[in-house]
């Protein structure tokens, strides 16, 4: 046969190829990957990375794997649209490890998510003495009752029971939650005061209003007299007492305590459907306490009876994971020695990864994005399956430098044992462990698209990119640091693992909360600033990473308020109303109601949603897209880039300054590249916080706090957000940063580091003091870290 061929034949079977891809911003780009080798993508954010990596070759394997169904069954699942691209060859299955959050599921714990917790009833039910059943004895999913109950599955469905089954082990009290809601009375009345002089601290609930009327003046109680010196029963009759008909002032009329009649109000309610104000209110009073009956646990009595080591289910679940490897290496019992195999090599596997400060009983809704995904990564690092394409999204967030050497030794394990391992990263230390490197811009959005390199890593370096010109950057310590106009006091901090810290907060400058992950940084800043700050009469920020509530009509032009002025400069054009000029009133597209999507609901299934064939995705109706300004319709704005768009409106028949000025804000948070109307939904985390960010420019003051805002940023791009940080900083506002990227301390005015270790290990302030004094002294493994970087 023709050699050539059989060379052609083996190259296809070592690569992926992808030929013509135009998904998004990629300009008709084709590119081969090499097959079982670890490959980086780099560029800057918003240059294509996630549209080749994840929105082409990711999208692509999961289509084909759905097509491999029954027509029958495909009859059941979105068809997803095939991504635009012109071939592709040489895929294999892929497994996404992103960032998404693992859901707010109650039932869920990380012990559930990683199969640890299945693994440990099953240890319980070998060795558990007293002995008191099969493993489903020690599940807080399953309820006691035998016949008759109701079972609860872990996705919160219920289900009769209606023949015998093994009795569960969920605490009845509280029906394996763990906690209790309970109300926090501080936050609804201020005990030091009268009714008179507004006690009640609840919204709507004025001192001379008629609902206080309702309590201090139906002769029950002395609206004069501070709540703190009422008797046993006056207090009782004002916070608790239950719906029942009083005589006052000669009338029979409805009574009801506070408590109750709050309850009854707004507390049953969807806090979704409240004003911001009451729905802010009802997060501050309505609290979780752990279950009373099962100390938090979840478990029934005669599941906590049973033990192991001195040791019930309950206890060991909440151990952190390094302590729980201890715990399960002291079991000598040959007969579960394959169980206990696989629970320590899932504890050695978190641990490895950075997760290892974590307990089984975490709640999995309360992992950060990056725990989420490193307890995904976990999940896979066990599995049997080779030859698999992995496709990581920034998998070092949340990781100090100390913990990216490991997480970049799993990446390499993942890839020798068979899988090809795709890459989206920015941090260098993981772009220098790349067998290959494919680097993509040289620009942003319509000035992306494009790959600059492809290649080795050593090849990159050399290379004239944006990406290899910063790879040996290292930046230098300021010269001098600002000097603070105040401080903002934390004393005695002690949630989740902190030891009693105390720290002052530098008003007026940039500060950088450092520390590996799990040492205390979030529970410090999230969890004590809201309340030193509110002591201080500051009000802080906190722009993070979360997604934006509103309609699938949102994008940037109408959550920053810039469609306003825009809809008023086309109808005066015009001489037409401004409605018209919004895609949620009359100017819609009645078929898609201004959309520009057509979703269809599958009820157990995740939505199909598909262009919109009316208006052609435009969402306006074709009336409207008549009217034009300076020659541009509406839906030809909406399609421009906020670069673009800016100076569109700042000059000419098309100028309008209130636009121009919120584009300019756009654009100095680096989103010059985005399109007006991109849907929200479709941005990252990262856009969704500089957007955020961008909407605070203008204010005056204020105290802002950005959890790891580096995330899904270029090195060149960290250049423009330092920048931008100083801009906030110099005008008069405090900026407090969770970072671990080197760059970001060293332009630091002052760093708090938190440490020594994560988890119990950890919670304590390590050093405060300048980036230099830092350097200086390397008297922390972030000294050591920053020294070498700075170098
Ligand atoms: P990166 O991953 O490099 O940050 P992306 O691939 O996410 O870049 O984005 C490349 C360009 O495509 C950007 O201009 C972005 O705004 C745009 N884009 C990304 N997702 C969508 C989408 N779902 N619809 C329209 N445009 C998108
Ligand atoms: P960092 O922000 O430095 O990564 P965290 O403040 O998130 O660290 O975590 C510090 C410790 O507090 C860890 O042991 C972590 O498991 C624990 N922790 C954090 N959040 C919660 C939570 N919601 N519930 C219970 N423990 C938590
Ligand atoms: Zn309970
Ligand atoms: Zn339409």
């Amino acid at each position: 046969s023709d050699p050539r061929t059989a060379a052609h034949d083996a190259d296809t079977h070592d690569l992926i190829r992808v030929q013509g891809a135009r998904q998004n911003n990629l300009k008709d780009i084709s590119v081969e990957i090499p097959k079982r080798r670890l490959s980086v993508f780099t560029g800057v954010s918003g240059s294509g990375k996630s549209s080749l990596v994840f929105g082409t070759i990711a999208a692509e394997s999961r289509r084909l794997i759905d097509e491999t169904y029954s027509t029958f069954i495909q009859g059941f699942m979105p068809s997803l649209p095939r991504p635009e691209v012109d071939a592709m060859e040489g895929l294999t299955t892929a497994i996404l490890v992103d960032q998404e959050r693992l859901g707010a599921n109650p039932r869920s714990t990380l012990g559930t998510v990683t199969d640890g917790h299945a693994m440990l009833r099953q240890l319980f039910s070998r060795l558990g003495t007293p002995h008191i059943g099969g493993p489903t004895a020690f599940s807080f999913n399953i309820p006691t009752t035998k016949v008759g109950g109701v079972s609860v599955t872990e996705s919160g469905k219920k289900n009769v029971i209606k023949q015998e089954i093994y009795l569960g082990g969920m605490c009845p009290a509280c029906e394996g939650r763990g906690v209790v809601s309970d109300l926090d009375l501080g936050a609804i009345v201020d005990e030091s005061k009268s009714l008179n002089e507004g006690a009640i601290l609840v919204p709507g609930y004025k001192a001379d209003g008629w609902m206080v009327k309702g309590f201090s003046e139906t002769g029950l109680l002395d609206g004069d007299k501070p709540i703190e010196d009422y008797t046993e029963t006056e207090r009782h009759d004002f916070l608790y007492k239950e719906k029942g008909k009083i005589k006052a002032l000669g009338m029979n009329m409805t009574y009801q305590g506070l408590i109750p009649k709050l309850r009854e109000s707004i507390f049953s309610k969807d806090p979704e459907q409240l004003q911001p104000h009451i729905k802010a209110f009802v997060e501050r009073a309505a609290v979780f306490a752990p279950c009373p009956t099962c100390d938090g646990t979840r478990l029934n009595a005669s599941a906590r009876s049973s033990k192991i080591r001195g040791l019930d289910i309950g206890e060991v679940c909440a151990m952190q994971v390094t302590d729980l490897a201890e715990w399960l290496r002291g079991i000598e019992d040959p007969g579960v020695a394959p169980l206990i195999g696989s629970l320590l090599h899932l504890c050695d596997s978190m641990t490895e990864i950075g997760l290892g400060y974590l307990s089984l009983d975490r709640p999995s809704g309360t992992l950060s994005g990056g725990e989420a995904q490193r307890t995904k990564m976990v999940r896979h690092l066990g599995s049997a399956l080779t030859d698999v394409t992995y496709v990581f999204d920034e998998p070092t967030v949340g990781l100090h430098p100390h913990d990216i050497q490991r997480m970049n030794k799993l990446l390499l394990d993942l890839r020798d044992k068979g899988n090809t391992v795709l890459v989206v990263e920015h941090k260098p230390e993981t772009i220098a462990i790349a067998d290959h490197v494919v680097d993509l811009g040289p620009g942003a959005g319509s000035e992306g698209g494009t790959i600059c390199y492809e290649g080795s890593y050593e090849g990159l370096a050399a290379a004239d990119t944006l990406t290899g010109r910063h790879l040996g950057h290292r930046a230098s310590l300021k010269e001098t640091v600002r000097t603070p106009k105040g401080h903002l006091e934390i004393r005695g901090a002690r949630s989740h693992n902190l030891r009693d810290v105390d720290v002052d907060i530098p008003l007026g400058v940039l500060t950088v909360v450092t520390g590996v992950a799990g040492s205390g940084k979030s529970s410090l800043i999230h969890g004590s600033l809201g309340s030193a700050s509110g002591a201080a009469g500051a009000d802080v920020e906190f722009v993070d990473q979360s997604a934006i509530k509103g309609s699938r009509r949102s994008n940037p032009a109408t959550y920053t308020g810039l469609l306003e002025p825009i809809r008023k400069a086309f109808a005066k054009a015009n001489d037409v109303k401004p409605a018209l000029f919004s895609a949620n009133s009359e100017g819609a597209c009645p078929t898609c109601k201004g959309n520009g999507m057509i979703y269809t609901e599958l009820g157990f299934m995740e939505t199909v949603a598909s262009p919109c064939e009316d208006c052609g995705g435009k969402r306006f109706q074709p009336l409207v897209l008549e009217y034009r300004l300076a020659g541009l319709n509406i839906a030809e704005v909406l399609d421009l880039s906020v670069a673009t768009a800016h100076a569109f409106f700042s000059e000419g028949e098309s100028k309008v300054p209130a636009a121009a000025k919120i584009l300019e804000r756009m654009s100095d948070v680096g989103l010059g590249y985005l399109k007006l109307g991109q849907p929200l939904n479709t941005l990252s985390g990262g856009e969704r916080q500089r957007i955020k960010l961008a909407m605070h420019l203008g204010e005056k003051g204020g105290t802002y706090v950005l959890d790891e805002p580096t995330t899904g940023l270029h090195l060149a791009d960290v250049d423009n957000l330092l920048a931008l940080l100083d801009q906030l900083v110099d005008a008069g506002k405090s900026v407090i940063v969770i970072e671990h990227h080197q760059a970001v301390m060293a332009h630091a005015d002052w760093i708090i580091d938190l440490g020594p270790g994560a988890g119990h290990d950890g919670g304590l302030v390590v050093f405060e003091g300048t980036p230099a004094e830092l350097v200086a002294k390397k008297s922390t493994l972030t000294g050591e870290h920053l020294a070498a970087y700075v170098g």
